[in-house]
């Protein structure tokens, strides 16, 4: 058996430890990473009535607002999150 001292154990002891908590690192940042949110601008709705912007469950270009209702348009080419446009009905 191979006999080591006490700073020998000690040094193993916390590579292991730094090791251990790497790992748990590393995979608590893969976690963080697949569960974050994945919102594109394309279907980010913005009410110009009420200012409530939303994300429909569709995919779709035209819906109504959930709080109040106006019928909201999402124009494509825009890169502005103010860009799309409500119409009262
Ligand atoms: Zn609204």
């Amino acid at each position: 058996m191979i006999g080591i001292g006490f700073a020998e154990f000690f040094s193993l002891s916390l590579i292991i430890l730094l090791c251990y908590i790497a790992c748990l690192w590393f995979r608590e940042y893969r976690r963080i990473r697949r569960n974050e949110w994945q919102l594109s601008n394309r279907r980010l709705f913005h009410c110009n009535t009420c200012h409530l912007s939303f994300v429909p469950k569709e995919p779709v270009s035209l819906c109504r607002c959930p709080r109040c209702n106006t019928v909201c348009i999402l124009r494509r080419g825009s890169t502005l999150p103010g860009a799309q446009e409500g119409r009262e009905k």
